[in-house]
């Protein structure tokens, strides 16, 4: 399983593109979060948009749904196909709003993809090629819920990926069997009832700490960076970085 970083920046970033992952596991395309630029983003890293044909999303924030409307309309108009986008059922009617303020009307949508929504505080769904997504709900923005995700291969390496949240213990004692995980991070103390503060996340055991790379970035990093890599184990992501498990 190919694990490419085609944006780790928060949503105030002017420099790069927003939070996201390509997911590719033997020829099989799955995008995590659709963020503005998504075709911009995948064309820079040479990926082929026509086997992007599936999209799961974490929240209903524009950092992170952004460009479905864009990927759904190439593919469709590009290669006429369909996009199919996974997201949980208590996203549904956040996601017309959504629909309806870009001047899409949803019955049009509906044509561009398939939707599939399922129902629970934690779910996991088993793919044909062999993948298997837990969603783990979480707390981001008060009445808006966003999804951790942790896929597992068939091998037994799992990826996880925070999504947008405060800092919960629990989430961690979810996520640290995993072999990479992608966790948000804010370096901003004001913002620890919506994202996890760095000293929060500093906490943890120096083992977990080493598989974590940071994501949701600010455009300009501390100057502290180079003594929080060194000091705490944790790790930065990079645009275009790839991983391997
Ligand atoms: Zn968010």
């Amino acid at each position: 399983m190919k694990i490419i970083v085609l944006g780790n920046k928060n949503s105030l970033s002017l420099k790069g593109y927003n939070t996201s992952f390509l997911i590719i596991n033997n020829y099989d395309y799955q995008l995590i979060d659709c963020p503005p630029g998504i075709l911009q983003s995948l064309s820079e890293n040479n990926i082929d948009i026509k086997n992007v044909n599936e999209v799961w999303i974490t929240h209903l924030h524009t950092s992170h749904i952004g460009g479905l409307l864009h990927l759904a309309n190439y593919r469709y108009n590009v290669f006429n196909e369909k996009t199919r986008v996974i997201v949980p059922v208590y996203f549904i009617a956040d996601l017309k709003t959504f629909f309806s303020v870009m001047n899409s009307d949803w019955e049009n949508m509906i044509d561009l993809m398939e939707l599939s929504f399922t129902n629970s505080k934690y779910f996991r769904i088993k793919k044909r090629n062999g993948l298997i997504f837990e969603f783990y709900r979480v707390f981001h923005i008060k009445k808006k819920f966003c999804y951790s995700i942790k896929i597992n291969n068939p091998e037994g390496k799992k990826v996880f990926i925070s999504g947008n949240t405060k800092f919960d213990k629990k989430l961690i004692d979810f996520a640290k069997d995993s072999n990479i995980i992608f966790h948000e991070v804010t370096f901003d103390n004001s913002q620890k009832n919506v994202h996890t503060y760095i000293d929060e996340l500093n906490t943890l055991d120096l083992k977990i700490k080493k598989k974590i790379y940071m994501t949701n970035l600010p455009d300009k990093l501390p100057k502290w960076k180079w003594i929080i890599k060194r000091k705490t184990g944790l790790n930065f992501t990079k645009e275009k970085q790839e991983f391997i498990i």
